[in-house]
């Protein structure tokens, strides 16, 4: 495993002036269209594929990068691009992390192509973990997968809510509950294939920011699925089923990982680079206003009232970024994250984001009020990142209980 750099090599300083290029020249100059139109920009997710940014080979490659540093970057640029367009092109890969963390060699390769579809005949994934009355408290959750042995298959049931892609997603990824008396320990996730028959699309989220991703419900009634969807196969749920059995009849506590923890736990750190991204192209928007508006005879950046606020804007995001970096090395390296520092990175860079980007709007007075300028909408999409994939409240949680350890 690599050492921790906070240098770019050569490749990646190449890969992320090419994915800064797509950003500039085709997200940015989409965002607001997109914005308002509230849809999935399939004609954008199609140039990426062209080029090869939203394929399973480039995502591997930087999922895979020894540094830690090529998924990082790579979100921060497409985050800087455009919130909501990025979402589209990298939602895909929460699924993806789904099957990566849980699945088989084997279901990797026959799940994770199809995915993503190729250039001509793009596709998306979802990752459907959450439900109406399971978000935060994921050991809540409902939806049930019951093994029918005589046919070697999972029957689901239940609604899952704000999924990413869902509905529209050619392949999906359920959590559903296998053993209700084991709470969280006992889920375990599923491939749902292509137009498999009982899954369809419920209500499609109206939403405050990232609004080119599309959220939605997925309804699952009586489900069919091959026993070989279940991500890491039957004998291995069997032996980990009994591991958790066994601990809660010890009473020796529930070290068991369960299916969506393992997978949000490998994203942390990437939704912290998202956030790193909005509030880097915030900032940008924001040096740029006051260097060149003029108030009482100079640029406004010549008032310390507002050069203090670009300072602090700045060095926030670099400490983020390098929270980033590090838990995304960590991962790689395969260091515990024995201090919660994947949830650090998520909580710092997605509460900087937030305030960044309100800073900004401040910064452009009345312009940053409108959407005839970019930030009102970075600012809206920051708000999802103190949300999604663990709120910040949850993550001062773990933090709190790694500490308390
Ligand atoms: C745009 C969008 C996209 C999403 N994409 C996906 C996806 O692809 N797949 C998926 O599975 N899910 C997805 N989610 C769901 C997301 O992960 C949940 O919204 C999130 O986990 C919070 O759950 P909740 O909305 O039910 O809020 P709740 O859990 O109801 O929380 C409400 C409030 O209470 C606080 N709270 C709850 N419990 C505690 C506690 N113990 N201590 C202190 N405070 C607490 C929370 O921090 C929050 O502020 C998405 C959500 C959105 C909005």
């Amino acid at each position: 495993m690599g050492e921790f750099t906070l240098e770019l090599n050569d490749d990646q300083k190449q890969v992320r002036d090419w994915l800064h290029g797509f950003a500039a020249d085709v997200m940015r100059p989409a965002a607001a269209e997109w914005d308002e139109r509230e849809e999935t920009p399939w004609p954008i997710i199609q140039e990426a594929a062209k080029l090869g940014i939203y394929s399973l080979d480039f995502y591997a490659q930087q999922f895979f990068d020894p540094t830690g540093l090529g998924i990082p970057m790579a979100m921060e640029e497409l985050f800087w691009g455009d919130a909501g367009i990025a979402l589209s092109i990298v939602g895909t890969g929460l699924a993806a992390v789904g099957v990566l963390a849980n699945g088989t060699e084997e279901q990797i390769g026959t799940w994770v192509p199809q995915m993503y579809g190729d250039a001509n005949d793009v596709k998306v994934a979802a990752f459907c973990s959450s439900e109406p009355d399971a978000g935060s408290d994921v050991a809540s959750m409902r939806t049930r997968a019951v093994y029918d042995e005589a046919k070697d298959e999972w029957v689901l049931n239940g609604t899952k809510t704000w999924a990413t892609n869902g509905g529209i997603a050619n392949v999906h990824v359920v959590v559903a509950v296998v053993d209700p008396e084991l709470g969280s320990k006992g889920h375990a996730s599923f491939i749902v294939p292509p137009a498999t028959p009982g899954l369809s699309q419920g209500q499609k989220f109206q939403k405050h920011g990232i609004r080119a991703s599309h959220t939605a419900e997925v309804v699952l009634e009586d489900v069919r699925i091959p026993g070989s969807c279940l991500l890491g196969g039957k004998d291995k749920l069997d032996e980990r089923l009994a591991r958790a059995r066994e601990k809660a009849r010890s009473g020796g506590g529930e070290r068991v990982k369960n299916a969506a923890m393992a997978t949000f736990e490998a994203s942390r750190p990437a939704v912290g680079a998202m956030a790193v991204g909005t509030a880097r192209a915030a900032y940008e928007v924001a040096l740029d206003y006051a260097r060149t508006r003029v108030q009482f005879g100079r640029p406004i950046i010549e008032n310390q009232g507002v050069a203090f606020q670009l300072a602090d804007m700045a060095t926030q995001i670099d400490a983020a970024r390098l929270l980033v970096w590090r838990a995304s090395w960590m991962a790689t390296a395969g260091k515990p994250f024995t201090h919660a520092e994947g949830s650090m990175s998520k909580l710092y860079a997605s509460e900087v984001a937030k305030s960044v980007t309100a800073q900004a709007i401040q910064i452009l007075g009345g312009n940053g009020y409108t959407r005839e300028y970019p930030v009102e909408r970075m600012h809206r999409d920051a708000a999802i990142y103190t949300i999604f994939e663990g709120t910040s409240e949850i993550q001062r949680m773990v933090i709190s209980r790694a500490l308390a350890k």
